[in-house]
């Protein structure tokens, strides 16, 4: 029946949104206005330099903390601080605690990345459609990401324990090895991509040059990098090998907490529950993936490639990482309260998204909460100089407030990290992480809209003046 629905939004999408040919003279007022950012400044450039070189530093010195210290976030630092000579100290450190290369991780990477990549590009699909592009592409997407998790996870479990091939904690145990072979393929995959779209874009109408090295590197050229008609990169690396290895970390994370201690905390199975409810989601919702942010306005860079290879699956699996090393048994009380907090923001995420995936299905002829559905009707003009339609939903959720979907990820974000308790600050780098990035993204996206729409995104924000939480903000 879902499936049966997510097909209509397909089908719809493609047809409801109309094109009309108007003045050819559009393409750098589209350009500019809408997509990712053409003209960057050098302050944007320091901070993009930032970007590269901190975050492969945040993720080593997390793993650092979590293997060598327990997750205790400050130990390392304090550490060298403390010492009296801080740089043999740091060296010392560095030399002691620095995962090394190894050939069988390196290998479990690579198998890993190759099933994936199979299992995606030969696995049947029903083919979804993202936003129209910049530049007036209507591409289609393999869905098929459900499937490939179920078989995925059914090969950890029989081969861990059936056949006996590995130990449910093989990824757990190979943690330093296979983050050094991630590294080596986020960064190869990021300086391809630069390459791939110099050389031989997918789309080359719909690139962007900043003229910075730097923030092209890191925000991508290529909007939709593929390799034939289907094998998206985006979609790929930002469903498949870090998403769907989400889940099948936690677990294996769980079955080390399990050879440690004798058991499995009840902390440890709610935190994977509610990862696995958002990445289960995440797969049976792909279709309307297709349609977010993340698809439709982000460019391929190292934000993405590295991000998804690395950032993504390491410090997204914190907490479990945290609570092997310091198990918590949580009271009843605590349970159900987490519990409580987790799947109210996990029904408001998934509410709030459907209700626009709904409008947009039937064309704004629906009831949101009992009513029909308050609409402005928009279009915006692509960089072809055609004129699409759109619309924009202002009752219900959208009426609330303009990113009330986030309020409902946050709350899911915050009961992941409670699990772990209150005693360590890195469990919670999720939240600190998920609010900075959603309040980021409250702007990039108004910006995108304002370009897109102008004059209709005008109208939406003085029908729904709060940007996350109603009076508030
Ligand atoms: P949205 O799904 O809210 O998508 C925003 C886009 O929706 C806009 O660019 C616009 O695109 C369209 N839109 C905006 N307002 C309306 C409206 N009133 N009616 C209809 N369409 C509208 O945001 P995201 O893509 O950022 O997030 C999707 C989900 O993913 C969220 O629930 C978020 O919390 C989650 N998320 C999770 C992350 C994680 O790492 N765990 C990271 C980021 C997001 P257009 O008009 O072009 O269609």
């Amino acid at each position: 029946m879902a499936v049966q629905q997510r097909k209509t939004v397909v089908t719809t999408e493609t047809t409801k949104t109309t094109e009309t040919t108007t003045t050819k003279n559009v393409e750098h007022q589209v350009g500019k206005t809408w997509g990712r950012d053409r003209d960057v400044s050098f302050g944007t450039i320091l901070i993009s330099l930032g970007i590269l070189v901190m975050s492969p530093i945040w993720v080593l010195y997390t793993y650092i903390s979590c293997n060598g210290y327990q997750c205790a976030m400050s130990a390392p630092a304090l550490e060298v601080y403390n010492a009296p000579d801080a740089l043999i100290a740091l060296k010392a450190l560095l030399a002691r605690e620095l995962p090394t290369f190894s050939p069988y991780a390196a290998r479990l990477f690579f198998t890993w990345l190759t099933l994936q990549a199979v299992l995606y590009a030969f696995l049947p699909a029903q083919i979804g459609y993202g936003q129209r592009t910049p530049a007036g592409h209507l591409l289609p997407y393999k869905v098929n990401g459900l499937l490939a998790w179920v078989i995925s996870h059914s090969i950890y479990a029989a081969g861990g324990l059936y056949f006996g091939w590995w130990k449910l904690s093989i990824i757990h145990d190979n943690w330093g090895g296979l983050l050094i072979a991630a590294n080596a393929y986020g960064y190869f995959l990021t300086f391809f991509c630069y390459i791939k779209a110099h050389l031989f874009p997918s789309h080359a109408a719909d690139r962007k040059f900043s003229g910075s090295f730097i923030y092209d590197l890191l925000m991508g050229i290529e909007f939709n990098p593929r390799f034939g008609k289907y094998f998206d990169f985006k979609l790929f690396h930002n469903g498949r090998p870090g998403i769907v290895a989400w889940t099948m970390i936690n677990l294996s994370f769980a079955a080390a907490q399990y050879q440690k201690i004798g058991y499995v905390t009840n902390s440890m199975i709610l935190l994977n529950l509610l990862h696995a409810t958002y990445v289960l989601d995440f797969f049976y919702n792909e279709d309307w993936y297709l349609r977010t942010i993340d698809i439709a306005h982000d460019h391929f860079g190292f934000y993405l490639a590295w991000g998804d290879s690395v950032w993504l699956p390491w410090l997204y699996t914190l907490q479990s990482h945290y609570l092997v090393r310091n198990p918590v048994d949580l009271t009843p009380i605590q349970f159900g309260f987490i519990f409580a907090v987790g799947f109210t923001g996990y029904f408001i995420f998934r509410s709030v998204n459907h209700q626009k995936d709904i409008v947009r299905s039937t064309n704004g002829e629906c009831m949101i909460w009992g009513k029909p559905a308050k609409v402005i009707r928009t279009s915006f003009v692509t960089s072809d100089g055609k004129t699409h339609k759109s619309l924009l939903l202002c009752s219900g959720y959208w009426g609330l407030s303009r990113h009330f979907n986030y309020v409902g990820d946050l709350l899911i974000s915050l009961a992941m990290c409670m699990t772990c308790g209150t005693k360590h600050l890195l469990p919670y780098f999720y939240i600190i992480y998920m609010t900075i990035l959603l309040l980021h993204r409250i702007q990039r996206d108004h910006t995108r809209c304002k370009g897109k729409y102008g004059k209709y995104w005008e109208e939406y924000m003085k029908a729904v003046p709060y940007k996350l939480i109603p009076y508030v903000y």
